[in-house]
């Protein structure tokens, strides 16, 4: 099978692209890149796979009125002049929610598409931008295959306390259960986990995905056992707009007492919270750090006491903690987040080097931690590619 695989990971404001030798299988990618800032002042930017920047010159002229879809249609055009002679063999998609019906990567058809257009409500921020994707590719190549990998999928191996909710039978038969998200960053990890524990990858692990979007993963033998997202991608840790948990009673009060209709409490808990909420500044961790207003260091805080007063409410699904693994946008580069953590975990045996810790070392715990404690890069477009490549593999067999 010769010819690429191209991944497509559509965020509520960026599309991130890469593409992959389908034969190859190593996990570097030939081109990738992103077009950030959708919707404000949109860039492209792109690299070849030895990290050297390539002419965008030639990319289409984007704006703010610029839409992921528009973006998708520009974005190939530019691959397809970019690509040489290779032929796309298939389109692997970053999807958010699969919902009851989907767990492992699937080959989208018009029905697969409709079932997943069922979830937009459960994932407004990513879904609808997922599903357009994979409408744009299809209006550009109807022929083409697009396979979707699933955020919620990793978590399919959970058992049935760790997914239910305390609610009447009735609407947990209904699908209203903990699905979990980040799948394809904790799939990457329990990957490449082995290369950096050995043998204590197997253990007792818990992944902290801290970036925009932030959650915990509870793995034993590289398997996920309980996450700290439920339902929606809202529940459990302090994200860059996300509230995270929430006393449901507070729902309930808004909208007996402030009147505040279903529109207006989706925009203050998807987008008005979290470390934006707090702060009152940014949701953008970087820029809190180098505030210094009262504001940013409590939103700074307060993510790092939520961090692991969440992480301690996993630790019965693995009956201990052998180690802890960093990753995404805030776990792989704030140090000062990470040592915020792990400062609330000593309880735990967790104890961090500063000097490792500073240096955004892959083992950032002391030689005395009862604890190992990392920071591994994670990488859900590898994670995809080899979905695609798995399944053409068997298609073709
Ligand atoms: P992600 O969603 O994984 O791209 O992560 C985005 C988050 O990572 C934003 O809050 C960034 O401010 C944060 N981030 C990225 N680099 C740094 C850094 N060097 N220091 C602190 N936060 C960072």
């Amino acid at each position: 099978m010769s010819g690429d695989i191209l991944t497509l990971n559509a965020g509520s404001s960026s599309l991130k692209f890469a593409v992959f030798d389908a034969e190859a299988r190593d996990r570097t990618p030939r081109i990738s890149g992103m077009i950030a800032g959708i919707g404000r002042a949109p860039e492209f930017s792109a690299r070849a796979s030895g990290g050297a920047p390539l002419d965008t010159g030639d990319f289409g002229a984007l704006g703010a009125e610029t839409s992921h879809a528009e973006g998708i249609v520009l974005l190939l055009d530019w691959l397809a002049r970019h690509q040489g002679e290779r032929p796309l063999q298939a389109v692997g998609h970053r999807v958010v929610h699969g919902g009851k019906g989907f767990s492992a990567p699937t080959r989208v058809t018009d029905a697969v598409l409709a079932e997943l257009e069922t979830l937009v409500p459960l994932a407004p921020l990513h879904q609808p931008h997922n599903l357009a994707a994979i409408r744009a590719v299809a209006a550009w190549r109807p022929d083409l295959c697009q396979i979707a990998c699933f955020d919620t999928g990793f978590h399919h191996t959970q058992d049935r306390l760790s997914r239910i909710f305390a609610l009447p039978r009735a609407l947990t038969d209904e699908g209203i259960i903990r699905y979990g998200f980040h799948g394809l960053s904790y799939d990457h990890i329990a990957r490449v986990l082995p290369e950096h524990l050995g043998p204590r990858a197997e253990g007792r692990v818990i992944v902290a995905h801290l970036g925009n979007g932030a959650s915990l993963c509870a793995m034993k033998g590289r398997k996920s056992l309980a996450t700290s997202m439920g339902f929606t991608a809202l529940d459990g840790l302090v994200m860059g707009r996300r509230c995270g948990s929430l006393d449901p009673g507070v729902l309930l009060y808004l909208m007996q007492s402030k009147g505040m209709g279903v529109a207006e409490i989706e925009d203050l808990l998807y987008r008005q919270s979290g470390l934006f909420g707090v702060s009152g500044i940014s949701n953008n961790m970087r820029v809190l750090e180098q505030s210094g207003a009262p504001e940013a260091d409590e939103a700074i805080a307060l993510f790092a006491y939520r961090a692991a007063s969440v992480l301690a409410g996993l630790l019965p699904a693995l009956g201990g903690l052998d180690a802890l693994v960093f990753t995404a946008g805030i776990g792989e580069n704030s140090a000062r987040t990470r040592q915020a953590i792990c400062a609330h975990l000593g309880w735990l045996g967790v104890e961090v080097d500063a000097a490792a810790n500073a240096e955004n070392a892959v083992r950032i715990s002391s030689d005395g931690s009862a604890v190992d404690v990392l920071v591994v890069p994670t990488d859900e477009e590898a994670v995809i590619a080899a979905a695609c490549r798995a399944l053409l593999d068997d298609a073709a067999a």
